[in-house]
């Protein structure tokens, strides 16, 4: 079997030192979220604030990352998270998870914190902790050029931008100009430990276990991408082609969810990005699919540049939730959020928030120094570079992100996520299952842990009613383990739609450790132990059913317009079927049984 190994760099001591990870536990936990979670749970006290020192800082990749399984380029981002409080598991494409395995680590573990501003430089066995002072203060791009011409041409790097710096709780890692672990803060944590960039130039490559048997399911797999719908929807439109279906199913979220239409949807659609904005596709290693957006803004003034985006999380993160319907001001935001290293969606929900309650008159205008409402622009991109520094009290409590802003200024209801953390681009009470799935996704808020959409509005892989609770708790544990898996082998979530996860991407992990996974099923228990250990990470955090929660807004005030009129979630007792269906009590806590059954007590 295929080992793995984990590199550990502790900035406090400057100690440097390789580890091999246990065999039992590539078996158990396969890689990506699911060995980067173990690992952070043996490795830290799940109750330590989450810019510790103490707080390990993780990148992870799975067993097929860097290899050339179709969309195989993927790393995560495992720590505790600042937003939440809970697990975060933040995952990027682009080309640097490839370069950390071609160095010869799938695991790298930063502890401790530098007394200055330092990046590490991994040149396969060389690895070096060097001063990062003359990179403060630098956007992304600016950073990523100046390491570049100081170590090699063709160096990978992963870094943070002023919003990490500067502790925004809203800030990603960036890396390959453009792409972003995105969620949960993760950049906030690598600016508390005084770390500006991690860089790599990986020259070894790795063995695959099994090579012909390895190719013969790439080959498969990647037929069934060729063949696939939503591969060929994605590459002409990228995520943002489902602007428009979104707001005809009257859930595309509108000022705060205060709406689930917008008026100015059809001017912030993919079609409009693919037609005056974009020149080419973008894709990440060894993807066939290519849905990033390179693109170009001219003759529209201070929103001119030049960059990558936007995808449809961004176009409703600093558009339609601010009520923005200018998509080159929304352009130009994603733009600013690359550079410095915001999350397009965390730091517009926070910007949404604001608006609103700035509306009610429950903001000073001496704390913002102008009038807020939505659908300005100029304001929404002067707000994006307060919070990356902090600026002002605005400034300050944005960067806290949008449920901290809302409860200092005394109406914590009004922001619309779960555990802290923003909801993602569908308003749930068009799609109810995607309210079970905010509820009680371990890294807050989040689509990309339990897609109820593909069922309640695609009928893939079959048709829900969208707007009851019925089979929902149980196809989002279905869903909920099948992502885990999918996160833990290196693979895109994305391909998974036309690709089988429980035939193609088992067989592709199999082949490549050397160690027959399984089927179908196998991989829905490795899917279940890896969302359980996340559950008892947040749980040890002192996270509990009360953090399960929705807002108000979805619980008890209808839609008043649009195809989702009159509906709202009932979350209460579909929590309780999924706490059942769990082996869970009812206070969401996995039972002894069922760790005895996942080999987790
Ligand atoms: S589908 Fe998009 S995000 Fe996924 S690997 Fe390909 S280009 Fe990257």
């Amino acid at each position: 079997m295929q080992g793995a190994t984990v590199l550990r760099v502790n900035l406090s001591t400057g100690q440097i030192r390789k580890e091999a990870v246990p065999e039992q536990m590539i078996k158990t936990f396969i890689g990506g979220r699911g060995v980067g979670s173990k690992l952070l749970m043996d490795n830290m006290d799940p109750k330590i604030d989450a810019f510790d020192p103490r707080n390990p800082l993780i990148f992870a990749t799975g067993p097929v990352t860097g290899t050339y399984a179709p969309t195989g380029g993927r790393y995560m981002v495992i720590t505790k998270s600042p937003l939440t409080g809970a697990i975060a598991c933040s995952n990027s494409g682009g080309y640097w998870g490839p370069a950390l395995r071609y160095a010869g680590y799938e695991y790298l573990m930063v502890e401790g914190k530098a007394k200055e501003p330092s990046y590490i430089y991994i040149h396969d066995d060389k690895v070096e902790i060097r001063s990062a002072k003359h990179l403060w203060g630098k956007i992304v791009d600016d950073t990523e050029n100046m390491i570049r011409e100081e170590t090699h041409p063709e160096v990978r790097v992963a870094l943070i931008g002023q919003g990490g710096e500067n502790l925004a709780r809203t800030a990603c890692v960036m890396n390959d100009k453009g792409r972003a672990a995105g969620r949960s803060g993760v950049g906030a944590v690598m600016g508390s430990k005084n770390l500006k960039a991690v860089a790599v130039r990986g020259t070894k490559g790795f063995k695959i276990a099994n090579p012909d048997a390895f190719t013969a399911a790439v080959l498969k797999g990647r037929d069934k991408l060729k063949a696939g719908p939503t591969t060929s929807g994605l590459t002409m439109l990228g995520t943002a082609g489902t602007v428009s279906y979104m707001n005809m199913v009257g859930m595309l979220p509108t000022n705060n969810f205060q709406a689930g239409v917008f008026a100015g949807a059809a001017a912030v659609d993919g079609t409009v990005v693919k037609k005056d904005f974009m020149t080419r596709n973008r894709g990440c290693h060894s993807c066939m699919i290519h849905c990033g957006r390179v693109t170009k803004v001219t003759g529209h003034g201070q929103f001119d540049g030049r960059g990558e985006g936007p995808e449809y999380e961004t176009i409703y993160g600093v558009g339609t939730i601010c009520g923005v319907d200018n998509l080159a001001a929304v352009i130009k935001a994603n733009y600013l959020c690359n550079e410095y290293g915001l999350d397009t969606l965390e730091a517009g929900i926070a910007i949404g928030t604001a608006i609103e309650l700035a509306e009610k008159g429950y903001i000073p205008e001496s704390d913002i120094g102008f009038k807020l409402k939505f659908g300005d622009a100029d304001a929404m991109v002067k707000l994006l570079e307060a919070q990356a520094f902090r600026k002002g009290p605005i400034g300050h409590w944005l960067a806290e992100g949008g449920f901290r802003l809302a409860e200092h200024y005394g109406h914590p209801e009004l922001f619309m996520g779960s555990k802290k953390q923003g909801f993602a681009a569908y308003d749930p009470r068009g799609s109810i299952g995607m309210g079970l799935a905010y509820a009680t996704s371990n890294r807050g808020a989040c689509h990309l842990r339990g897609y109820t959409i593909s069922l309640e509005h695609f009928g893939n892989p079959i048709k829900l009613d969208p707007f009851t609770p019925k089979d929902k708790p149980y196809w989002l544990t279905i869903l909920q383990n099948t992502t885990s898996f999918v996160d833990a082998s290196g693979i895109c979530l994305f391909s998974t739609f036309d690709m089988n996860p429980g035939e193609d991407v088992t067989a592709m992990v199999s082949e490549s450790l050397g160690y027959n996974v399984g089927g179908p099923e196998d991989m829905l228990k490795i899917g279940e132990r890896i969302w359980t250990l996340e559950r008892m990470f947040n749980n040890a955090a002192g996270l509990t059913r009360a953090d399960d929660s929705l807002p108000p807004r979805i619980t008890s005030e209808p839609l008043t317009e649009g195809a989702s009129k009159g509906h709202v979630v009932d979350l209460e007792p579909m929590l309780n079927e999924y706490y059942q269906l769990r082996g869970w009590d009812m206070q969401g806590r996995p039972t002894s049984d069922k760790l005895r059954e996942l080999g987790l007590a």
